[in-house]
């Protein structure tokens, strides 16, 4: 039940990027591999009352590569959340590869629907955050408000930032 003294309904995370350091070429497939990014931590913990629940919503198609397996990468989510405060309620993971021609593979919506399959979300008071256009892409389709963090100038998000640090001091959450 989504609580009526929140600001706000669900927050969707990407992971990589987001939380942890992304991987150039390649991917976060051993507990070594996680590096939280500036200031995210601090960010969740300060916004966490303001949502009714954090969503992580995250494609690794390392799985559909085969260079890891579908319960390791939980492992890695359990741990990041904990490293990152365990402020986050689930982790909805794509295994897919592009052609697998799969529903969920970001940019396309299936994630969001799984979530909405276990919580009532208002999409229209949810954001997300995300570090590439395929995050805000699905996110725009379903009414959310979104936030890129990019050093680019794609105009795509309804707010820019160039890091994680910049989140904690957004006017939205005040
Ligand atoms: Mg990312």
């Amino acid at each position: 039940m989504a609580a009526i003294n929140k600001k706000y309904d669900t927050l969707f995370l990407d992971r990589d990027g987001v939380l942890n350091k992304k991987i150039d070429d390649g991917y976060v497939l051993k507990e070594e591999d996680i590096e939280i990014l500036l200031g995210i931590s601090e960010f969740l913990k300060f916004i966490r009352s303001q949502f009714s629940q954090i969503l992580v919503v995250t494609n690794q198609r390392c799985i559909g590569l085969g260079l890891i397996d579908y319960n390791e990468v939980i492992k890695l989510n359990q741990s990041i959340d904990k490293k990152t405060g365990s402020f986050i309620d689930y982790f909805y993971v794509c295994p897919h590869l592009n052609e697998d021609n799969c529903v969920c593979r970001k940019p396309k919506t299936g994630l969001f629907f799984y979530a909405l399959e276990d919580y009532p979300i208002d999409f229209q008071n949810s954001w997300m955050i995300g570090d590439s256009v395929t995050d805000i892409i699905p996110a725009k389709e379903l009414g959310l408000r979104t936030i890129l963090i990019s050093s680019g100038s794609n105009p795509i998000a309804d707010i820019h930032i160039e890091s994680t640090k910049d989140l904690l001091g957004l006017p939205e959450w005040e």
